[in-house]
């Protein structure tokens, strides 16, 4: 016989089964909601409350199509949450991962994360096997719910270190490209790699499931962006970077984004210390920055408002269009034709 804390380990590890961390989930998002209250600001958009809610919901009613499981701790001490998703009917041929709101502001990414796992649970896609983070930057987004909540208007990109966790990965956190010296700004990274405990899970995460193909969804600038970000360089797997992010710009219905290789969106910029040059090099795992919308400035007073530059009034269609391209690419994943490779 098993000892318990194996047999629930096993649960949650395991496609198709609900364990211990399914009911802790629950607890989590009845508690979460108890202590957030129904109205807030930015009523089109949830709330971390309102999204566990629905995610917890929908992991009540399909069990073994939805689990969720933590994957670490924020600064702050929040649990950061996941749900594995698949349909236990079939054998998994790839995996996929999908993470959200790295950067505090960036509110699009959960509602298109959200979206997706409703729709997942509503028709699974059988073949694949995906982890789902809603929202990595548990505490970030706490401190934008306070701002809102208080009307205030602050400008938050990290966690509660005030780090960007975005530059705190291992790989490529140096340039020797000579713009560095006229705008150092943009060379920022973190004080050491994986300094932070957000950015720690995501890596022993990855590190542990070794997944095909993986999506990190930021705001704002309508591109599907593929590594190289901290190098001029192609890389090895350009041209299927190329094949996979038209694939998903073609399942887009309205202003589909383009992919592009992000050191190239300008002569001068390099991002140092990325998520998606740390998942790419280290585990092979074809990883695209998504940036959702082309920002939600519709008025000169939107300028004025950090919430609103990142954040169009109503998400919903930009949560519509996650669904697709999201969908296009797990479906790929599901073939089986999108397989990671050894360290490139
Ligand atoms: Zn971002």
């Amino acid at each position: 016989m098993l000892p318990a804390v194996l047999l629930s380990a096993l649960a949650y590890a395991t496609c198709g089964a609900c364990g211990a961390e399914g009911r802790a989930y629950q607890v989590y998002a009845a508690e979460a909601r108890a202590a957030s209250g129904p109205d807030h600001p930015e009523e089109a958009y949830l709330f971390a409350a309102d999204a566990h809610e629905r995610l917890a919901t929908i992991a009540g009613e399909r069990p073994g199509v939805v689990q969720p499981f933590r994957v670490g701790t924020s600064g702050a001490d929040r649990p950061i949450w996941a749900l594995r998703l698949c349909d236990p009917a079939t054998p998994p041929r790839g995996s996929l991962l999908i993470f959200a709101n790295i950067h505090a502001l960036e509110w699009v990414p959960t509602e298109v994360a959200v979206a997706f796992a409703l729709d997942f649970a509503s028709a699974p896609i059988a073949g694949v096997e995906i982890v789902l983070i809603p929202s990595l930057n548990v505490d970030g987004r706490a401190l934008v719910e306070d701002d809102l909540r208080a009307g205030r208007n602050v400008y938050r990109r990290g966690n509660a270190a005030r780090v960007d966790l975005n530059r705190d990965f291992a790989v490529n956190r140096e340039s020797r490209a000579i713009w560095k010296a006229l705008i150092p700004s943009r060379y920022v990274v973190s004080p050491a790699p994986l300094s932070q405990p957000e950015s720690r899970a995501l890596d022993t995460l990855a590190q542990a499931e070794r997944f095909d193909a993986a999506v990190s969804l930021h705001a704002f600038g309508g591109f599907f962006y593929s590594p190289w970000a901290g190098r001029w360089e192609r890389p090895t797997d350009h041209a299927e970077f190329g094949r996979l992010g038209i694939l998903m710009q073609n399942a887009m219905v309205n202003h589909p984004y383009r992919p592009r290789q992000l050191s190239r969106w300008g002569f001068f910029f390099r991002g140092l210390g990325m998520e998606l040059d740390h998942l790419y090099a280290s585990y092979g795992t074809y990883t695209f920055l998504v940036e959702t919308t082309r920002s939600g400035v519709e008025t000169l007073a939107d300028l004025d408002s950090s919430f609103r530059i990142y954040n169009p009034r109503d998400p919903r269609s930009h949560a519509t269009e996650g669904v697709r391209y999201l969908r296009a690419l797990a479906t790929e994943v599901a073939s089986g034709r999108v397989q990671a490779r050894g360290a490139p």
